[in-house]
């Protein structure tokens, strides 16, 4: 028997709408071990760890379950270049289905890339690009739809802002605050070549 989180609704329940939110301190732990979250340093409760809150439409035809609705939040992660706290706001549009784990394997042959960049905009996303998670027929288990609005929220690179200067390689100075009169190290290579006088 799978654990019971706060996140499943009985089949026998549907169709319904419910509201979930998600605490920091599950945030903390769905990001837990992302270069850009860790970097932080935060405590496993970081109170600014993030949250979320899903408003769902559930319902199911028997062999499937559905979820439509929005989900709402926001995370923290570190600058990838200065490290220090940026506040990343989640607002998705949702449209889930839920089906048997065989169709999914059965579904994922014939997976193409989305044609357009419209995936955001849920009333345009056509049915073949729709989200899928499995379902056991009894329950409909939303925590992997929950983690994934967090963990796909955290872009490769994020940034505190496009003009940040980052730490300074040498002395970890962060130069969007502070200055420091490092210069930076010469490639061995390189300085090899600086005692070379070019013939004119
Ligand atoms: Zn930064
Ligand atoms: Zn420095």
């Amino acid at each position: 028997m799978a654990k019971e989180t706060p996140y499943q609704v009985l089949v026998r329940d549907l169709p319904t709408h419910r509201q979930f939110e998600v605490s920091a301190v599950q945030v903390a732990e769905w990001l837990k071990g992302l270069p850009m979250r860790d970097a932080l340093g935060a405590p496993d409760d970081d109170p600014e760890a993030g949250q979320g809150v899903a408003e769902l439409d559930l319902y199911a035809d028997g062999a499937h379950a559905f979820a439509a609705g929005t989900f709402r939040g926001e995370l923290t992660v570190a600058c990838s270049r200065c490290i220090s706290p940026v506040k990343l706001v989640i607002d998705e549009k949702l449209r889930v289905t839920f089906m048997p784990r065989h169709e999914i394997a059965e579904d994922d042959d014939e997976d193409e890339p989305a044609a357009d960049a419209d995936a955001d905009e849920g009333a345009e996303v056509a049915e073949d690009d729709l989200d899928v998670f499995p379902f056991d027929g009894e329950r409909v288990d939303l925590e992997p739809l929950f983690r994934e609005q967090f963990v796909l929220g955290v872009p490769y690179a994020p940034l505190c802002s496009e003009t940040c200067k980052g730490l300074c390689p040498q002395c970890g100075i962060d130069r969007n605050t502070a200055s420091c009169s490092c210069t930076p190290p010469i490639d061995p290579r390189l300085a090899a070549l600086k005692g070379l006088k070019i013939p004119s």
